[in-house]
């Protein structure tokens, strides 16, 4: 079975102090409130993580993740972190190919698979972000983006490496919008997006793999969101910089 996952996406905010007692209160309402098999994951900026581990140590719910890594191992790449170096402080996940990162740092998918490799091959996993702009929805591309997207950055894996990956499904147009998804917006591409895994994978791998959904997820709509067949959890960002709302959204699966 897949696992559910609620993981939040700090982005560049929060400053040493003010993420460690955020992390403190998430993990102190966690172990408090949060039953259920759920998986809550903290992806915070590089400077926090060790402390997070640390924090985190002996709290198997929450994991802690990057936002991102560099593909190669070590080198002259002056201001990066390779994937080896986050797996040296025991960091579990890492964000690939989240929009902001094609939009403000031209990441795109051909990056992304060595991206991803480099992840797997240091043992972490990638909670791999796909999801059109609004103009490739008003157009009706979505799912054509969306499909070249997984298939170009994740479809030269083999199964078994395909199956460490978390998919994000995160629209451009609804991140930090406001504007949500509907519930049959998301359920419909996600859907598609295993259907096309089992297409490339099998059934049995498409069933394993857990997909996210991102973007304008709040505590109101995160239960309505997550009762879809095929969200199998949230990727949350303005809304997992407050202790309160990111709990009670991972509460909305129980
Ligand atoms: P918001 O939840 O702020 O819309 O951000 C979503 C996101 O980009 C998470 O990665």
């Amino acid at each position: 079975m897949r696992k559910k996952i609620v993981a939040g996406n700090w982005k560049m905010n929060k400053d040493y102090n003010d993420g460690l007692a955020l992390f403190s209160e998430v993990i102190n309402m966690v172990k408090d409130e949060v039953v259920g098999d759920l998986k809550v994951v903290v992806c915070a900026p590089f400077i926090h993580l060790n402390s997070l581990v640390g924090l985190g140590k002996g709290y198997d719910k929450v994991s802690v993740g990057a936002q991102n890594a560099h593909q190669e191992e070590a080198g002259a790449y002056t201001g990066e972190i390779s994937t080896s170096m986050l797996k040296s402080i025991n960091v579990e996940y890492v964000i690939l190919g989240h929009s902001e990162r094609r939009q403000y740092f031209g990441e795109n998918n051909a990056l992304l698979a060595k991206k991803t490799d480099a992840a797997l091959e240091n043992g972490l996993k990638p909670i791999f972000c796909i999801g059109e702009t609004f103009s490739e929805r008003e157009s009706g591309e979505y799912f054509n983006v969306v499909k070249s997207q997984l298939a170009e950055a994740t479809f030269h894996l083999s199964a078994d490496g395909f199956s460490k990956l978390v998919i994000a499904y995160e629209p451009v147009w609804a991140i930090g919008t406001g504007v949500t998804a509907s519930s049959a917006q998301a359920q419909e591409i996600h859907a598609f997006i295993r259907k096309e895994i089992a297409a490339k994978y099998g059934q049995e791998v498409a069933d394993n793999t857990s997909i996210l959904y991102g973007g304008s997820c709040n505590p109101k709509n995160a239960e309505e969101l997550f009762s879809q067949a095929d969200i199998d959890g949230g990727l949350i960002g303005g809304a997992s910089l407050k202790s309160r709302d990111f709990v009670d959204i991972a509460k909305a699966f129980n």
